[in-house]
């Protein structure tokens, strides 16, 4: 058991680009997306672009376990307009096709938002109903939830509505979560201690529960506890501070899952990693 520490790179110029990436920051994990974010359509993956991509995660040492792959920013499974629903639900079958054919083994995406159309539940009972629709549709890929900030009208804010989309998931060896520390804390969770991060992580486990927790991201917050506001900063420069991510890295709960940076300046990915692999020792 170890602790998987990286951050999301770049895979701009080919997808081998991103373990590539990884490993030249001294990363034991790494998150990507798999086509670009702000688009709708990719071309389909090639043979020799996903040969590719598995050689490199194979010379730079990296496991489906490592990687974290995360979906577009244009997809909200919980649409309240059945048109839009619909293009999202075949976005994010292609997304989670894509990582089946690249060897990956989880695809991290937010729940989805009501747009003030419908209610919360009815937005969760749509989200709940395309992760059911992919999973019918693909194999061996797990769709690992996020936990949101709650700007707007994101859902995923409270642990209690990942619970609710997980018992209403057919199938529960494919679904899990990421918890994303800055959404966690700019909804209201306070990880600025250790004693905190118990607490938190406590009920955590009560509403959702470790076994399904599938990666993390590391991120402090620059707004104040409670601000749904999603805005992340470098760690030990927020309000979140450096205990939580001590925490993390020296707690076994968090091994074996890819704990990923998502903080705002590239250059200091490197010196963040070896930091964190340092109170994993
Ligand atoms: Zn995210
Ligand atoms: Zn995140």
């Amino acid at each position: 058991m170890q602790y998987y520490i990286g951050a999301h790179v770049s895979a701009s110029g080919g997808l081998e680009n991103a373990p590539k990436n990884a490993a030249a920051i001294g990363a034991t994990a790494f998150a990507l997306f798999t086509k670009n974010q702000r688009q709708w359509l990719a071309k389909p993956l090639t043979e020799a672009e996903i040969e590719r991509f598995k050689a490199a995660c194979a010379e730079h040492g990296y496991t489906a376990a490592q990687i974290l792959p995360h979906d577009s920013y244009l997809i909200n499974l919980g649409n309240p307009n059945d048109e839009a629903l619909e293009k999202s639900r075949e976005s994010f079958y292609e997304e989670m096709r894509r990582c089946q054919l690249l060897g990956l083994d989880r695809l991290n995406f937010h729940p989805g938002s009501h747009l003030r159309e419908i209610s919360e539940e009815a937005s969760l009972d749509r989200i709940a109903e395309s992760i059911n629709r992919a999973l019918d549709r693909t194999e061996g890929v797990t769709a690992v939830i996020e936990n949101t900030a709650g700007q707007g009208s994101n859902l995923g804010y409270r642990f209690e509505h990942l619970s609710y989309l997980i018992d209403r998931v057919e199938d529960k060896s494919r679904v899990g979560v990421c918890l994303d520390t800055c959404h966690a804390f700019a909804a209201g969770y306070d990880l600025r201690s250790r004693e905190l991060c118990d607490e938190t992580f406590a009920t955590f486990d009560r509403i959702v529960g470790f076994q399904y927790l599938k990666g993390m991201h590391l991120n402090d917050a620059l707004k104040m506890r409670g601000s749904r506001v999603d805005r992340h900063t470098p760690l030990g420069e927020g309000m979140i501070g450096w205990d939580c991510f001590r925490y993390i890295a020296s707690d076994p709960r968090f091994q074996s899952i890819p704990l990923i940076l998502e903080t705002p300046d590239e250059s200091r990915w490197a010196e963040e990693i070896a930091t964190l692999k340092r109170f994993s020792e």
